[in-house]
């Protein structure tokens, strides 16, 4: 079976690295001349919007998938006339725009925080007025790594910022003082089987996810698989879908999805019977989905910038490195390390170990 992935970065390259051994072959489609994928697969040179390429990859693949959400809604239709695309095309029309995303949390009674609609200046000083400081406003698409936001803490910070953001739809949103940040890895089936892995604590530095801890018995494991099956149900959705929630006080609130592998999901490349990249091309290829339960205690930790010593990460005991074959750039993933253990105590020890090899 032949993939079609839409995006060459290091998330489609670890979709090649979980695919290869079930004996399917990839195409990805990227402009970017070093995409990181096309190491596993064919690279398919082309923008997004490129109709002759994007023919000739659904003439020549099973199906296409996607490795980030900022794909144009027109690509998408282009594609599914030819060929099967997952998750669909509705899917990503919600997931890659936060105001969507939040009243369809909204509809489906998912608690969120506080959210309006901004258009201009003036929407965002009334929403101030009604929701209050601190907030934080969004650029509603293309936001990521905690690009296109802003903190607005006085109401000095609210002047111009609407300007300051690109002049673009955004979405002002209630600050949450939460306790944690936690995320769920679903996966559904064609069939409408669904599956998850355990929820993971995450911890992040300037917006940029930094260290991911999969929990063991989570208090909060049933009401964040029951917000997030509400949301595969209505979407009808198949493939992996990422839910990130603020923990607060007896409760959660939906912060983001993503439908697509997430980089808090990395960890289940060692850390689950079967990984959140298997499971995912197991659910778009119609195959039965793979076991989602933990092996031992892991965590992940982001290598942004630039991969430490290979030698000195390995030397640490169970820890696993995936170096992305990226080029050093300042605030860019460019790699990440699984560390497994028996017990919490050992891996907070090899955490800490990882930790130290990081230059600040
Ligand atoms: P996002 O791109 O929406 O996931 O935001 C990136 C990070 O900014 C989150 O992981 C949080 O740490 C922080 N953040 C985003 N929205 C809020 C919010 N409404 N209240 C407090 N912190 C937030």
């Amino acid at each position: 079976m032949k993939i079609g992935v839409i995006g060459g970065g290091q998330l489609g390259r670890m979709l090649a690295l979980a695919g290869t051994p079930l004996g399917m072959n990839f195409a990805f489609l990227d402009p970017a001349p070093d995409a990181c994928a096309a190491a596993l697969g064919e690279h398919l040179r082309a923008d997004y919007g490129d109709q002759d390429h994007l023919r000739q990859l659904a003439d020549e693949v099973d199906l296409v998938t996607f490795e980030f959400e900022s794909v144009p809604a027109e690509t998408v239709a282009f594609l599914s006339q030819f060929v099967p695309v997952y998750p669909s095309a509705e899917a990503l029309r919600i997931a890659r725009d936060r105001w969507f995303e939040k009243r369809m949390f909204k509809d489906l009674g998912i608690p969120t925080p506080a959210f309006a609609d901004i258009q201009s200046q003036a929407d965002l000083d009334d929403a101030v007025s009604s929701i209050g400081l601190p907030a934080v406003l969004k650029t509603r698409t293309l936001g990521y790594d905690g690009k296109g936001q802003k903190v607005l803490r006085t109401p000095t910070d609210v002047v111009d910022t609407f300007a300051e953001l690109g002049s673009v739809p955004c979405l002002l949103e209630g600050f949450v003082s939460f306790t944690g940040e936690v995320s769920l890895i679903a996966v559904r089936a064609r069939d409408g089987e669904t599956r998850f892995y355990p929820l993971v604590h995450n911890t992040h530095d300037s917006g940029i996810l930094r260290l991911s801890i999969a929990s063991t018995d989570h208090p909060l494991q049933g009401l964040a698989e029951d917000y997030a099956g509400r949301v595969l149900k209505h979407l009808d959705y198949v493939g992996v879908l990422a839910f990130e929630f603020f923990e607060v006080e007896g409760g959660l609130k939906a912060n983001e999805i993503a439908p697509r592998v997430h980089n808090s999901g990395h960890w289940t490349t060692e850390g689950a019977e079967c990984s959140q990249f298997e499971n995912h091309l197991r659910a778009v290829a119609g195959l039965p989905l793979g076991s989602t339960a933990k092996v031992g205690e892991s965590a992940m930790l982001n290598f942004i910038g630039e991969v430490p010593a290979v030698e000195q990460v390995i030397a640490i005991d169970d820890c696993h490195l995936h170096h992305y074959g990226k080029a050093f750039k300042l605030g860019r993933k460019v790699g990440h390390a699984t560390v497994r253990s028996k017990d919490r105590v050992t891996l907070d020890r090899q955490v800490k170990r990882v930790e130290a090899l990081i230059k600040r």
